[in-house]
């Protein structure tokens, strides 16, 4: 049976990949239920561009994901570190792979520095977070695929995948 693919990130299927080096997997029952409906397609941009594990925490400073792509606002780790680059890197490398395989929906991991897709940390290493989007979910968005996080994926379970 032909299933949609569906870009998720891989911290949420409970893959070891964050800057703490643990993952953050989502209750079994809602992952069986995923893989039952879609063709899951891992990515972790911040891994396949490279950047080790675990890594010092990032976080967006002076705008979003966007500005990071358009230039205007860098990801600088809590050690000071920009690590604009990666993040650009792992965020085309998940749109390569979006493109490769046809897919045009993805749920990724909320208020990350390239997965958020509604809100970010602030940049200031406080705790708080702000609205924009991470670099991976903003370069997504941008070309047309949709993103949702973990905490608003009723649709795609309610949403019959279509043939
Ligand atoms: S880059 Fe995305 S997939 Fe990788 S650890 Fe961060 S939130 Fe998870």
């Amino acid at each position: 049976m032909y299933k949609q693919p569906l870009l998720v990130s891989a911290c949420l299927l409970g893959q070891p990949v964050r800057y703490d080096g643990h993952g953050k997997a989502m209750p079994s029952p809602l992952l069986f239920e995923l893989a039952r409906r879609y063709q899951l397609l891992s990515i972790c941009p911040e891994c396949q561009a490279g950047l080790p594990t675990p890594r010092p925490a990032a976080e967006i400073s002076g705008g979003d994901g966007g500005d990071v792509l358009d230039g205007r606002a860098r990801v600088i780790t809590q050690t000071g570190q920009d690590v604009s680059r990666a993040f650009i890197d792992g965020a085309r490398q998940a749109l390569d792979s979006a493109i490769r395989h046809g897919c045009r929906q993805a749920l990724l991991k909320a208020n990350s520095p390239s997965c958020g897709n509604r809100q970010i940390h602030s940049g200031h290493f406080d705790q708080q977070l702000q609205p924009g989007s991470g670099v991976t979910a903003s370069l997504l968005q941008r070309q047309g695929t949709s993103v949702c996080n973990e905490n608003e994926m009723e649709g795609l379970l309610i949403t019959k995948p279509q043939p």
